[in-house]
């Protein structure tokens, strides 16, 4: 069996969702991280089999990657309540940004959007797995789907991990 070409991507957001795959060892001779920076891939973007998209998209350079990341993939899976809904980052949504910027004296550092916003406002999502953080259960069925080429089952509400 091939290894599926896979990319771990981290938009806005605490990194839980992706330390997720840390507890799934068993899979690691299924999967080829071309990108994963947490696993210290290179930052190159490579053709992928799945990109796992964690985070909302809150800055312009995030805006711009996921459409990057998304021509170069095969299937696109948002991860998490951050990537699927905008996440606690969504909570300044509610409050004009300006507010926030303006109160540095040399303004700002990062070019940020107005909005933060999940993925699937910005490109085409093929799965979304809902959680904070994610249920490996459920990251794990979904890999052994794509495996073995069959529909991926995914509840439709958000299954955390348990500790
Ligand atoms: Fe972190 Fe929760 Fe966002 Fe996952 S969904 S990245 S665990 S805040």
């Amino acid at each position: 069996m091939d290894k599926l070409r896979v990319g771990v991507f981290k938009f806005s957001s605490c990194d839980g969702c992706q330390a997720v795959f840390l507890d799934l060892p068993q899979l690691w001779d299924y999967l080829d991280f071309r990108y994963w920076l947490l696993g210290r891939s290179k930052r190159v973007l490579e053709p992928l089999d799945i990109a796992f998209v964690e985070g909302s998209v809150s800055t312009q350079e995030e805006a711009e990657f996921i459409r990057e990341i998304r021509e170069k993939t095969r299937v696109l899976v948002t991860i998490g309540a951050c990537a699927t809904s905008g996440g606690i980052q969504a909570l300044r949504n509610f409050k004009n940004m300006r507010e926030f910027t303006s109160l540095h004296p040399e303004g700002m550092f990062i070019r940020v959007l107005d909005k933060s916003t999940p993925v699937k406002e910005h490109v085409k999502v093929d799965y979304e797995i809902y959680g904070c953080p994610i249920n490996p259960q459920i990251l794990e069925g979904f890999i052994k789907a794509i495996l073995y080429n069959k529909k991926p089952v995914i509840p439709d509400y958000p299954l955390c991990m348990e500790y």
